[in-house]
């Protein structure tokens, strides 16, 4: 039996990913956290009640799995304790079953506005962010200015490191922004007083993640966003600040590469995107396949409520996906979502200056010249919606994935057909595979 998965996005994020990590939550003990903030959004269906979730991982729903946030997911205080408290209200408990690193990297006031700043300084160029100051808090840490979790057990530290943060930040906004300094006393105050609120749950993530599974525990770790907003591998500049990608699991928890035994892909049946930055298989979502896609798959971000943009699914740049995480299996999900459409197009590849690539390109210049090439398969009429098992579906769906599976070269193992917990197909659980080892 596998010890430890870990889920990945493998487009543009919003894959679906909540839903199937709530699912194999149920089998694990933990679900870790390791890259992002705030920005992430997963949105549970349980029972028909709808939840929205950031930062803490989905495992929360599961009653006897503990969560874990680690040292590469970056904090904002505030919106922690009200995640927090919205989940408690719903008789979640978190309190005692969720952990946080210590070494998290903090987002204060000034991230959040010298976001909202340069993006609006940027105009029509803007990389189009989620304007919560994840990037810059990024930016402190690699920087080695960053105010972490643990820092805050010291006041004279803190005072410290945030008046020396606040007169540099206090600097650029007068002079470079020409807009209000941020005040140094509320700030402080703020912070401390949310970090009493959960001081608690601060603890070293790296020591007690390696303690329980040692133990014999079975972990999942959960990705947000998509490895192609990974920001040394996605269409950078037009991607997220963090490492999206597997690998990132073990950075961003404390936990040898070692220990992460099974990587699982999420895979939306088309693609979407959040934002600026190029989009090959783009359609125009005002008409035709584009609206049918927007609004059965409900495309709207869960954190920002923004539009996603919508296309078909593009297969060179799974390739790139699979390549960068080392994906042993798919999770293919919004299945249903193509219900009704006549006739479906797979990009399998793109003529580029002349050229033609199967593989996603590494360089914006020659992405944005990368023109899709088609193979088109015959669609379905039935409602797949709720569908639990793979001879229900309708031929021309098993044909879809078939040849999904035959471009990629990796089993799609899990098929979702619906947002709720129950509307999945398990060809292979992922804690209990025979394609493990491979990595
Ligand atoms: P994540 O960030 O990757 O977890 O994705 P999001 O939660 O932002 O977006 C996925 C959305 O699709 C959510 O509203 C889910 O409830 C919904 N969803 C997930 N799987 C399916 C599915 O198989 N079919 C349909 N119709 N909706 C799904």
């Amino acid at each position: 039996m596998t010890k430890n998965v870990v889920i990945i996005g493998t487009q543009w994020g919003d894959e679906g990913k909540g839903k199937i990590v709530d699912w194999l939550a149920a089998q694990s003990s933990g679900v870790v956290r390791f890259q992002g903030g705030h920005n992430a959004g997963h949105t549970l269906v349980i029972n028909g009640v709808k939840i929205a979730l950031h930062i803490i991982p989905s495992g929360i729903m599961n009653k006897k799995v503990k969560c874990y946030i680690g040292n590469g997911v970056v904090l904002s205080l505030p919106d922690f304790i009200i995640e927090i408290n919205k989940l408690e209200a719903l008789k979640v408990e978190v309190k005692n079953r969720l952990r946080v690193s210590d070494a998290c990297p903090l987002i204060l006031p000034y991230h959040t506005k010298i976001d909202s700043c340069r993006e609006k300084a940027l105009g029509v160029l803007k990389i189009g962010t989620t304007g919560k100051g994840i990037g810059p808090a990024y930016e402190d840490k690699v920087a080695r200015r960053a105010i972490r979790l643990g820092d805050l057990n010291d006041e004279k530290i803190f005072k410290n490191k945030l008046e020396n943060n606040l007169q540099f930040y206090n600097y650029i906004l007068k002079n470079y922004f020409k807009t209000d300094k941020l005040d140094f006393q509320k700030i402080f105050d703020t912070t401390l007083t949310a970090y009493h609120e959960i001081k608690d749950m601060v603890s070293d993530i790296s020591r007690e993640l390696n303690v329980v599974i040692k133990e014999g525990a079975n972990l999942l770790f959960e990705g947000a966003q998509g490895s192609l907003l990974d920001v040394d591998h996605g269409t950078y500049p037009f991607v997220t600040s963090s490492n999206c990608v597997a690998g990132n699991a073990s950075v961003g928890s404390g936990v040898g590469p070692n220990h992460l035994n099974y990587i699982l892909g999420v895979t939306k049946a088309y693609s979407t995107r959040v934002g600026s930055g190029p989009f090959p298989s783009e359609v125009d979502t005002n008409f035709g396949v584009g609206s049918h896609l927007s609004k059965n798959g409900l495309e709207f971000g869960t954190t920002t409520g923004r539009s996603r943009r919508c296309g078909w699914l593009d297969i060179p740049l799974l390739k790139r996906s699979i390549q960068i995480n080392g994906i042993n299996g798919i999770s293919l999900t919004k299945l249903d979502v193509l219900d009704g459409i006549d006739s479906l197009k797979i990009c399998t590849a793109y003529k580029c200056n002349g050229k033609y690539l199967d593989l996603f390109p590494n360089n914006l210049k020659e992405i944005i010249n990368c023109q899709p090439i088609y193979e088109e398969l015959k669609g379905w009429s039935e409602s797949i919606f709720g569908c639990k098992s793979l001879d229900k579906l309708p031929i021309q769906a098993r044909k879809y994935i078939d040849r999904i599976e035959k471009l990629i070269d990796i089993p799609v193992e899990i098929i979702s057909t619906g947002p709720d917990r129950e509307q999945t197909i398990f060809l292979n659980h992922p804690f209990d595979n025979k394609n493990h080892g491979k990595v």
